[in-house]
């Protein structure tokens, strides 16, 4: 790591297509797609130079590689890289061939991760995923297994979940449960889409107490979770309220 001052980014951008090297209408300010030949452009600050460029996505990949290696996390960044492209070969075994899209790898590996948080008792870390997964069913416009995967995550985050790592013995898992209601919380941002969702599928309150109890009631069956969804509803039906009151 240098002990160079931060430097201005220089604008090194030009109207030139970084693929077929015609000349644009105006500068790229953002992820841009060529007029000429359609592919897309991005825009990108190299680490080395501090030059804002406008490059192909291979030039972006490898700059943000550069990135990562100038704060540190290269070995992060590489695991992940590889995790990535293993996953890639397995979904095309499974696909007979066909190439998975990203969003295919996304979704497996979060549920490849899931599956081993809930078996070490990672609650918090099973929650955040489960977040992960509302979040890319919302981008891809399924509202409703999206609206789910939100009311299950508010009904995780009402029982308190933590981290345990695997934690067996039975006196410390006394002490320190996987699930602990005093540690309830509701996060503000999740109960905003909820309303948001809601309101989008016309799901009255009633319609959405019935989804939240319907949908929760086999995650309390699977996770033994401490309460039941009943107990649950009235706080996110509160909370819902408060989002649904405040523009
Ligand atoms: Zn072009």
């Amino acid at each position: 790591m240098s002990n160079e001052l931060p430097r201005e980014p220089e604008d090194k951008r030009k109207a030139e297509c970084p693929y077929c090297h015609q000349a644009l209408p105006r500068i790229p300010a953002k992820k841009t797609k060529c007029p000429h030949c359609g592919q897309v452009m991005y825009v990108r600050t190299r680490p080395k130079d501090r030059a804002r460029v406008v490059v192909t996505q291979d030039e972006a990949e490898k700059i943000e590689e550069e990135w990562a290696i100038v704060s540190g996390t290269h070995d992060a960044y590489v695991t992940n890289k590889q995790r990535i492209e293993d996953e890639r070969i397995f979904l095309r075994e499974r696909f007979s061939g066909r190439d998975p899209s990203d969003r295919d790898i996304q979704w497996s590996l979060l549920n490849k991760d899931s599956l081993k948080y809930a078996q070490r008792a990672d609650w918090g870390l099973y929650r955040n995923a489960r977040f992960d997964m509302g979040e890319i069913l919302r981008r891809e416009l399924k509202l409703r297994p999206a609206l789910e995967m939100y009311l299950e995550v508010c009904y995780l985050d009402l029982n308190g979940p933590r981290n345990t790592g695997g934690l067996t013995d039975p006196c410390l898992l006394r002490q320190f449960p996987p699930f602990d209601p005093r540690d309830a919380f509701l996060a503000p941002a999740v109960i905003g889409v909820i309303d948001a969702l809601a309101s989008k599928l016309q799901l009255d309150r009633d319609s959405l107490k019935r989804l939240f109890i319907e949908h929760n009631v086999r995650i309390h069956k699977a996770l033994h979770l401490p309460l039941v969804p009943e107990a649950c509803w009235p706080i996110l039906e509160k909370g819902v309220q408060q989002a649904h009151d405040t523009p």
